[in-house]
């Protein structure tokens, strides 16, 4: 080719990046043992796996299998190593974290091949993306380990935290993971993806180098069965943080139902991509290329439905099909190739299934002229139109580089569209409109959204999903309170579970006769003549359930009673069963519109009911403050613009009070939940719910829209287990025995609700510290990032 042809053509000419260091950085090392106690050890199985270079199937090194036995050795290094780190002043974690960060930028081209020859990602991307947001995560939680003291005063580290990631972003991942938990004081033992292991062991190597103490990092390479599951069921781990797909993050919060640890789940995502008809479109084509053809499309958070707006939608696909005829397949390590390999054989099959059911259901399938490289595991950027909301490819994350397109007409159905899908990750919004734009933005159920801008990331804004994409988030302030817990928290056996008075149901609703008892007082009675006392029987208190507003009947038909602390029975309540809770959390849903309302509005009704409720009066106004003033945060990434970090209702919360405090535990989760805009469907205290169903007088005369709060009486885990297996409901709180934690935590799986269960451990509810506050609010609410770039 002449100068002219080139010229005529623009085409490249290949740009390779030497795999030379990286080869021989493996040659030297492989077979690459485990790296525990910051030592090389042989597993103790004495077996090794292949890994390879997708872009060629050919075998790349080869990485010790870890089995229970070197997670055992594992565990044990970081729990010795805990005793010291967890203790080590902020300031001497810091050095150390920014050691990491230094590191990583001296060994960042190294880092970088071996990423693209272990994964099949571009290097483009390897080089400008993720090794540099490597090192910056480590940097910005450097500052952390500093500031840990004076900005998260109240908080200790949780203890050792397995952490387990997936394959497409090996050493971003690690990062993610590693740097707050170290900032935060906590040792790690880490398990990376089976198909890419090297990086994770280079970094061990940068762990040596600095001089970081033994055990504070452990990396296991291995199987997911062997390592994975080992790590999850391990006594001796107090947080289990994991990456990748919505299956397995379910298995892993059965595993661990009860178990009192804590996790934190970034699962997977089907996102919108929203594209309004007054769009900068050539911007939007570019926009498009970022979210499904980076890195293959095996992003969590791709933009893999795009949404466009039906006047501009041919137009649109004409402009993207142009585009995709342009785009570059080959070998990773090509500087001017955009798309590299799929990481597995496996992935591959499984994006070309779900092709071929695109295709069977009837889409419109569209892929460029040209073809993939024969060797290694390519497939081609993939395009279908004429998609149906319902299909296979509309729901399921394919992870891959293929693109299912939808039309909408106005914006009502735009954000429909978007939130008709079981994830919750990310979206991006394209609009000049900004008006409109920051309009969509907050009914989008998502954990990220971009404005005119797409697959942005940046250690400041926190990450993480809604819905069934996992919960938690990895970044921002707000991710560090994944790796801390309140310092008043002790981690001893769970306390003797609260004793629920063995109880009868009376069949009849009326209410057994009251015996008499010298013991007991009875309203007014009174000594009258000598050694005669009458008897007046108390008043007859019997209250309903108290839903969508209205005081209801139980569908049961049954009431159960309710016994003063002496054994008499003192009152009925309705026994509530599946029908009421399904009522209720039916209402709950319908009042949505409370968090779209203003705070201000949330503040005044707080306050009136504050006024009627003497005993819970503090607590109520402590809330009723808090509504307009739990605020997000405006994070400054380095680009320019903001990301505005918005705390946001979660939606219907189910909760089961804690049987200790009637009344001020009722007040005390009832009131952050709904100042934060959520709704919800309350379990009174079992023993003692006449002091929360007493509140009903006051829910009605307040300002309450009637849905906000809702009251089933009755048995406490029955009841709780409806709610907890409940697809309507978004979040659910049990404080009660460890028993009946393990049972809430277990049927959260089934749309991997959020839970927060005390693990039958005691809190002092009388104590403002302990009940209430921040953690309260904090439970309450999810944050959502809205990313939103400056400039013409
Ligand atoms: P995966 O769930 O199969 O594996 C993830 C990790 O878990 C691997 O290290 C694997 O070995 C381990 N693992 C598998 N089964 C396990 C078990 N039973 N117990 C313990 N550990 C187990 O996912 P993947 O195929 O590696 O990654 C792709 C998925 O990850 C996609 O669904 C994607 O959406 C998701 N993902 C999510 C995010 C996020 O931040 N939300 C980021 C990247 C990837
Ligand atoms: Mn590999």
């Amino acid at each position: 080719m002449n100068v002219k042809e080139i010229f005529e053509t623009m085409e490249y000419g290949p740009a390779p990046e030497a795999a030379a260091p990286g080869l021989a950085w493996i040659q030297e090392r492989t077979p690459f043992n485990l790296f525990i106690n910051n030592q090389w050890v042989k597993p103790a199985s004495g077996q090794y796996i292949d890994s390879i270079n997708p872009a060629t199937g050919k075998r790349l090194a080869q990485v010790a299998a870890a089995t229970s036995a070197d997670v055992d050795a594992a565990v044990a290094a970081a729990r010795v190593a805990f005793e010291t780190w967890g203790k080590t002043p902020g300031h001497i974690r810091t050095r150390y974290i920014y050691a990491i960060a230094r590191h990583i930028q001296k060994h960042a081209r190294l880092l970088a091949v071996l990423e693209s020859l272990d994964n099949g990602k571009p290097i483009r991307e390897t080089r400008d993306i993720d090794i540099p947001l490597v090192a910056r995560h480590f940097y910005y939680h450097a500052g952390w380990a500093q500031l840990m003291e004076s900005e998260l005063p109240g908080y200790q580290p949780v203890g050792v935290v397995g952490q387990i990631i997936p394959w497409n972003f090996p050493l971003l991942m690690l990062a993610w993971k590693i740097a707050p938990a170290l900032a935060m004081g906590n040792t790690v033992v880490l398990k990376p993806a089976r198909y890419t292991s090297l990086t994770a062991l280079k970094f061990a190597e940068i762990v040596q180098e600095i001089g970081l103490p033994p055990g504070v990092v452990n990396i296991l390479t291995g199987e997911a069965s062997q390592v994975g599951e080992a790590l999850v069921g391990h006594p001796g781990i107090n947080k289990i943080a994991f990456t990748g797909s919505t299956d397995v993050g379910r298995s892993i919060r059965r595993a661990t139902a009860g178990s009192g640890k804590k996790l934190s789940l970034e699962l997977g995502g089907k996102s919108p991509f929203i594209v309004f008809d007054d769009a900068d479109l050539d911007s939007v084509v570019e926009g498009v290329v970022d979210a499904i053809w980076f890195n293959q499309g095996q992003v969590c958070c791709a933009g893999s439905r795009l949404l466009v707006q039906e006047n501009i939608a041919d137009r649109l696909i004409e402009k993207l099909r142009e585009r995709m005829e342009h785009l570059r397949i080959g070998d990773p390590l090509d500087k001017a190739v955009d798309i590299g390999a799929i990481v597995s054989p496996g992935q591959l099959k499984e994006i070309q299934r779900l092709v071929n059911t695109g295709v069977e259901e009837g889409a419109v399938m569209w892929q460029p002229s040209w073809a993939c490289p024969t060797e290694g595991y390519f497939f081609p950027p993939t395009l279908f139109t004429n998609v149906s909301p319902a299909t296979t490819i509309a729901q399921v994350e394919i992870f891959g580089p293929v693109l299912v397109s939808m039309t909408f007409r106005t914006p009502a159905e735009a954000v429909e569209l978007a939130n008709n899908t079981r994830y919750g990750l990310a979206a991006s919004v394209w609009s000049e409109n900004i008006n409109l734009a920051l309009d969509v933005a907050p009914k989008l159920k998502a954990g990220t959204v971009w404005i005119n801008c797409t697959n942005l990331f940046d250690a400041t804004s926190g990450f993480g999903g809604y819905r069934e994409s996992g919960f938690g988030r990895e970044g921002g302030k707000e991710g560090l309170y994944e790796y801390v817990r309140p310092k008043w928290e002790t981690l001893e056996a769970p306390a003797k579970e609260f004793h629920i008075a063995e109880e009868s149901t009376s069949t009849n609703g009326s209410r057994p006769a009251v015996s008499a008892d010298e013991d007991r007082e009875f309203e007014g009675g009174e000594q009258l003549l000598d050694g005669y006392t009458p008897m007046f029987p108390a008043i007859d208190r019997t209250p309903k359930m108290f839903i969508g507003g209205k005081q209801t009947r139980p569908d049961s038909g049954y009431s159960r009673d309710v016994y003063d602390p002496q054994g008499q029975v003192i009152g009925q309540v309705g026994e509530g069963n599946r029908k009421d809770i399904r009522n209720a959390v039916e209402a709950a849903h319908a009042a949505g519109g409370w968090a779209a309302g203003t705070t201000h509005n949330r503040a005044r009704s707080y306050a009136d009911a504050a006024a009627e409720v003497q005993a819970a009066i503090s607590r109520l106004f402590s809330y009723a403050a808090w509504a307009d003033k739990y605020e997000g945060a405006v994070h400054r990434p380095p680009l320019r613009g903001v990301a505005l970090a918005i705390p946001e209702a979660i939606g219907v919360i189910g909760m089961a009070c804690p049987e200790e405090h009637p009344l001020l535990g009722f007040v005390s989760l009832v009131a952050p939940a709904i100042a934060m805009g959520n709704t919800i469907v309350v379990i009174p205290s079992q023993v003692a719910p006449l002091s929360a169903t007493d509140c009903y007088q006051v829910l009605e005369t307040s300002d309450l829209p009637a849905g906000v709060v809702n009251i089933v009486t009755g048995d406490r885990d029955l009841l709780s287990q409806v709610l907890a297996e409940h697809d309507d409901v978004d979040a659910m709180w049990y404080f009660g025995p460890a028993e009946g934690c393990k049972r809430v935590e277990l049927a959260s799986a089934g749309n991997m609700k959020r839970t927060w269960v005390s693990y039958g451990h005691p809190r002092d509810w009388m104590d403002t510290v302990q009940g209430e506050g921040e953690e309260f609010l904090r439970e309450a609410t999810q944050v959502k990032n809205i990313w939103v770039p400056y400039g013409e």
